[in-house]
């Protein structure tokens, strides 16, 4: 089942033709084709139908449709089929993990079998039916009119492609993430998980109310996120919030960037770092280019809490002959970007704690 962009409902998913390790090589082959012949849609299917044994009008067409168009992989210009950005990236990348990307932002439900192998360590094939369908059905209520044998096949494709990948493998009919799946969950959970816009818009909502409360630097009871789901949200909406208060610029350098698609490069810092219970609160935060954002959290620049000017740690000074490293010194005792809101700015009670803390000094 996949969201497109325009919010229609897709209830499939089909595997590329073959066995599942064989998937994977499939679709690249299909991709390499593609991006030589830049076929026609019609051309596509035939060419489909012939090199995987005998597929039926039906199936070609539905593996066009949900394996190669929907999840954004190839498109159709003057009548030809080319890969799109993402096409590209998939054909040559060299792991797969990009792939399983695409597909975990398109396909509903493979975020969450990762989601309960990496929560369960490991799982039998009907615990694991149970638990997944349970979690996915309850953030996209359209599956709970599955039936029983709709969402074993449902279940069974998802687990194909994810162990055709390397990221699930079965160990005595027990299933669980391999190395690489478990890495992967680490490292791209919130890309992985296909928030709802209501789901951040309703963390946003709940991080500006704080605005009306007296400021409080630690997180308290009520701010505490109950999921790990929840806590990516919380997270969006805690950027959504903070990053145009610095109008999408480093509060440091005033790096402003964002790729082809209008994803801003600008990162929203906790002051008080989330592992210090440091509060959701936009006053808590500050926005920071990538390197900044690094040098903030290990302490190697910091904010004056009453100037608010750029501190720099004294290790550094010796080196401004670096290129880089005058990437940093360079702003010393410079006054950070104010925010568009005043009460938003950066809290003094936060810079003190991240002074004492964080900053090397
Ligand atoms: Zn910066």
């Amino acid at each position: 089942m996949s969201l497109t962009p325009t919010g229609e409902i897709k209830l499939v998913f089909w595997p590329m033709a073959g066995s599942a390790e064989a998937q994977v090589t499939n679709l690249l082959h299909t991709l390499q084709w593609i991006r030589d012949a830049k076929p026609s849609r019609k051309e596509v299917h035939e060419w489909l139908k012939v090199t995987f044994g005998g597929l039926s009008e039906y199936f070609a067409r539905n593996v066009y449709t949900v394996l190669l168009s929907s999840p954004g992989l190839v498109e159709v210009k003057d009548g030809k089929c080319c890969l799109t950005r993402d096409g590209y990236a998939v054909l040559t990348s060299p792991s797969t993990d990009y792939l399983l990307e695409v597909f975990a932002r398109h396909f509903v439900g493979i975020a969450e079998i990762l989601e309960v192998l990496q929560a369960k360590k490991s799982l039998d094939r009907n615990s694991l039916t149970m638990e997944w369908f349970a979690l996915t059905s309850s953030r996209f209520s359209q599956m709970k009119r599955w039936s029983a044998r709709h969402i074993s096949n449902q279940l069974r494709e998802r687990l194909d492609w994810l162990r055709s990948l390397g990221f699930v493998g079965i160990v005595d009919g027990q299933y669980l993430l391999t190395a690489a799946g478990r890495r992967f969950a680490v490292e791209h959970p919130p890309e992985l998980i296909l928030l709802s816009s209501s789901e951040i818009e309703a963390e946003e909502k709940a991080i500006r109310s704080l605005l009306t409360e007296p400021f409080n630097p630690f997180d308290t009871e009520v701010q505490r996120v109950q999921s790990s789901r929840q806590a990516f949200a919380r997270n969006q909406g805690f950027r959504a919030v903070v990053v145009p208060e610095y109008t999408y610029s480093c509060a440091v350098c005033g790096f402003c960037l964002s790729t082809p698609r209008g994803i801003y490069e600008i990162e929203a810092a906790h002051i008080i770092p989330k592992s210090q219970r440091g509060a959701d609160h936009p006053r808590n935060g500050i926005a920071l280019c990538g390197i900044h954002h690094w040098a903030f959290d290990k302490g190697v620049i910091s904010v004056a809490p009453n100037e608010l000017t750029v501190l720099v740690a004294a290790y550094l000074k010796s080196r401004l002959d670096e290129p880089l490293v005058k990437q940093i010194v360079g702003f010393e005792g410079q006054p950070i970007r104010r925010v568009v809101h005043k009460q938003c700015s950066p809290a003094p009670e936060s810079l003190e704690w991240h002074n004492r803390n964080v900053f090397i000094g």
